[in-house]
């Protein structure tokens, strides 16, 4: 007997036909000797709805209370899925976050997973119930709801497994597994059978939207087996090969032995580019203008600053795209006359497009294949930065598809050996 957390997203629930499916599935789970906990998301486009219902009444929705309304999805779906379970003659509770004490920290619409008292779920798995659990949910140290991010199920789903030092975690989406690339971008994209760990961080962190970036962050720290497959498969699908399917993330290198140099292609259009333009070059410039950013807790993600010509330069870093209008007001009203830039230009429509590898580290020529296959598609490259298993370029939103597919094709991603 195995405790196993399984995790569900919107579409795999997104309508009563598939929750009585999922709670098919679970049943064969179960009936195998298994112990289950089952985090879920809201039925696809409830939470988008949710977002937009919000957005008419405050166009800017005041975050404590967009969390209200936007974690409510969640718990439709969990009563319904325990209502199919107890159809099927199983013994079945639904929870939201708060009820098993996800505490998290009060940042609203990002907040942080900080502890999961288990002790609740424990006692009802003890009694042979199943566990579903409401994802991207908590409550913070004062009790006020808070939601983790767009994708945040996935998170909810890894911290449980880890709280409860679960035997594995199984990510069931709408996709049977991680793909060297959006499948739905490049069709030729090919299921990958393990990635490491570290890849999937880089895929996940650089906008492959299949695992929520915190969800691998967890699953590294505490070394939470996962795998991601199918919700669309027959449910009654021998358990034995539904085990086995999809992709696993492993934590060794040494399965990648005869891998190709590089694992995916992910993209990010959730960007946007800010550019001080003649920005003095002394000592603390960089600290005068992300500083007041931080201070608003905007994310910075890619930061350049030019060499400097007669002592000035020009600085450019990139923000989540939701947030380039903060960042903008900021850099106006706090930044701009402070450190007395000539300009602040900003440019919401680009994409980020990264090349990922553990290979990279031992094989040289990667950068310049990348650069190669962008000049001759004729795609001018913004913004470059390199990690030691990643590439990644900032271009003109329109080029976004063009570039994944030229990289895909480039570096023989629909032929390597999975
Ligand atoms: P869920 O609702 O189950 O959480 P998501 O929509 O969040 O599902 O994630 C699954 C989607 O991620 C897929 O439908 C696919 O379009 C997208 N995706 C992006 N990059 C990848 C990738 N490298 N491999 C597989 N799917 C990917
Ligand atoms: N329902 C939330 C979202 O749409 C969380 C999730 O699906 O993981 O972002
Ligand atoms: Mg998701």
């Amino acid at each position: 007997m195995a405790l196993i957390v399984h995790k569900y997203g919107g579409t795999s629930v997104g309508s009563p036909e598939r929750i009585r499916n999922v709670a098919k599935r679970l049943a064969k789970w179960s009936r195998a000797g298994h112990q289950l906990v089952v985090v879920v998301s809201a039925m696809s486009g409830e939470t988008n709805r949710l977002i937009a219902l919000a957005k008419e009444i405050q166009a800017n929705p005041d975050p404590r209370e967009l969390d209200v309304v936007a974690s409510t999805g969640e718990q439709v779906t969990i009563g319904l899925l325990a209502m199919a379970l107890k159809n099927l003659g199983l013994k079945a509770k639904s929870y939201t976050g708060p009820q098993v004490h996800v505490l998290t920290d009060s940042a609203y619409t990002k907040a942080r997973i900080i502890e999961i008292d288990e002790k609740k779920i424990r006692s009802d798995l003890q009694d042979g119930v199943i566990v579903v659990v409401a994802g991207f949910q908590g409550a913070d140290e004062f009790g006020n709801i808070t939601t983790l991010g767009r994708g945040g199920s996935d998170t909810s789903a890894v911290a449980l497994a880890a709280a409860l030092r679960a035997d594995e975690c199984l990510i069931y989406t709408d996709v049977d597994g991680v793909y060297t690339t959006d499948p739905r971008i490049v069709p030729e994209a090919r299921r990958l059978h393990t990635i490491t760990f570290e890849e999937m961080l880089e895929m996940a962190s650089l906008g492959s939207k299949v695992l929520q970036i915190r969800s691998v962050e967890f699953a590294g720290k505490y070394k939470v087996p996962l795998r991601v497959l199918s919700s669309l498969t027959d449910p009654d699908m021998a358990l034995e090969e539904e085990a086995r399917s999809g992709t696993l993330i492993t934590f060794e290198e040494d399965t990648k032995m005869e891998k190709a140099v590089i694992s995916g292609i992910a993209f990010s259009r959730d960007e946007a580019k800010i550019t001080l333009t003649r920005v003095p070059d002394r000592p603390g410039v960089a600290y005068q203008i992300l500083g007041p950013i931080a201070e608003a807790n905007i994310d910075v993600d890619m930061i350049v600053q030019n060499i400097s010509v007669d002592g000035m330069t020009d600085f450019s870093f990139t923000v989540h795209r939701n947030e380039y209008a903060k960042a903008m007001d900021v850099l106006n009203t706090r930044v701009k006359s402070h450190v007395g830039a000539a300009a602040i230009i900003g440019d919401p429509k680009i994409c980020k497009v990264s090349v990922v590898g553990i290979g990279m580290r031992s094989h040289v020529g990667i950068a310049s294949l990348t650069f190669r296959t962008l000049a001759e598609e004729g795609i001018n490259i913004q913004m470059i930065t390199t990690s030691e298993i990643k590439i990644s370029v900032v271009v003109d939103d329109k080029y976004m598809e063009l570039a994944v597919r030229a990289l895909h094709k480039a570096f023989g991603l629909e032929n390597a050996a999975a």
